[in-house]
């Protein structure tokens, strides 16, 4: 009976998540990935935050489900990646459960065969960061979301594309990985939705806002699918001077850091594209420096 259980489990196990991420697995790990399933996370609507000495305002007031921590030069940090709402991926006997996607105008969503499982993501990112020659490609978890999610780049899995797995997002945009890792791609609604809301952090320490810069989208960028340009920040009508002023700890921000330094105030944008094309970060980044495990 236990092989017929395991078989079945297996036979779910399929490649339908983010290749570059370093918690996804692939059809070498059968095995681990059918482990990760059995292990089911629970659903809660609450989580746990902590911020240790030295964590600035602007990380310790807007983040919450994450721990971070100061260390050296860096800030470490540390996330679950559990969401705290309901979403189809919690699986059907689960509190957490809802039948429900987001709803496109180009396509209707359905379920990939994966479950929400606990993670442990440990993310480093530069307290002060005024470099601006990021490498070409990032890979992998590169930010965090102010509530805990993991922030993937825009590509899919190996023979799949952004464009296929976006069908596949939950009602608040997001899915999880044959390991279990949820995370987002695009434009989160559960935190912004076409406005210019903290969005998080990207790896290389430089801030994540929604489609607007305070009430404009003019003087962002574009960007191609699959990182053959950049991910959006702000670079005309003097944008890339100032950081949004409606948000809320942009002077503790500016206090903290060094990112605003002469005319480096940078910061990311999710793109205006709609949908599928309205990601968050592609794989090019604007600073160097950063890690994800
Ligand atoms: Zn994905
Ligand atoms: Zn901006």
């Amino acid at each position: 009976m236990k092989k017929i259980i395991l078989i079945t489990i297996l036979a779910l196990v399929v490649n339908c998540s983010a290749f570059t991420s370093s918690k996804s697995s692939d059809s070498k790990t059968p095995l681990l990935a059918a482990y990760y399933l059995l292990s089911s996370s629970a659903y809660s609507t609450t989580c746990t935050s902590s911020f240790g000495t030295g964590v600035a305002d602007f990380i310790s007031k807007t983040f919450t489900c994450v721990t971070v921590t100061v260390s050296g030069t860096n800030y470490i940090f540390k996330t679950s990646s559990l969401p705290t709402y309901k979403s189809y991926y919690w699986g059907s006997t689960s509190l957490g459960y809802e039948n429900a996607f987001y709803s496109n105008t180009t396509g209707t969503n359905y379920g990939n065969p994966n479950k929400i499982l606990s993670q442990s993501y440990t993310i480093t990112v530069p307290i002060t960061n005024t470099s601006t020659t990021a490498p070409s490609a990032a890979l992998g978890t590169i930010g965090v979301a102010t509530n805990g999610i993991v922030i993937y780049n825009d590509y899919a899995a190996p023979g799949d594309s952004l464009a296929t797995e976006y069908y596949t997002f939950d009602t608040a945009q997001g899915h999880p990985t044959n390991t279990g890792s949820y995370h987002y791609h695009v434009e989160p609604p559960k935190i912004t939705n076409t406005d210019s809301a903290l969005v998080g952090i990207a790896m290389d320490g430089y801030l994540i806002f929604g489609k607007k810069h305070d009430t404009t989208t003019s003087g962002l960028t574009s960007f191609s699918l699959a990182g053959t340009s950049s991910s959006t920040k702000c670079v005309g009508s003097g944008l890339s001077t100032t950081l949004p002023t409606t948000w809320a700890y942009k002077s503790n921000y500016e206090t903290n850091t060094s990112h605003t330094a002469g005319t480096n105030s940078y910061h990311y944008h999710v793109n205006n594209g709609s949908e599928v094309l309205g990601i968050i970060l592609s794989t090019k980044l604007i600073g160097a420096g950063g890690t994800s495990l």
